[in-house]
C-alpha cells in the first residue's frame, strides 16, 4: 500500500474510509479513484491577463 504524505508537513497521512488526513495541520484530503487529491489551496495563478494589451498607438500621423 503506498503511503501519502501531506504536501505542507511532509508527514504520513492517515487513511480514514474515504479520505486521508494529516495528524500535523488536521487537513483532510479527499480520495479519487484511490489517488488522494493533494491540494493545500487552489493556488492557480491567473494567467487571463495579457490578452487585452494595448493593440492601439496606430496614431495617423503624416
Ligand atoms: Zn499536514
Amino acid at each position: 500500500m503506498i503511503n501519502f504524505a501531506c504536501p505542507k508537513c511532509k508527514i504520513v497521512l492517515e487513511r480514514k474510509t474515504d479520505f486521508l488526513i494529516c495528524n500535523d495541520c488536521n487537513r483532510k484530503f479527499h480520495q479519487k479513484n484511490n489517488i488522494p487529491i493533494l491540494l493545500i489551496n487552489r493556488m492557480e495563478p491567473s494567467n487571463v491577463e495579457g490578452i487585452s494589451k494595448s493593440n492601439e498607438g496606430c496614431e495617423q500621423s503624416e
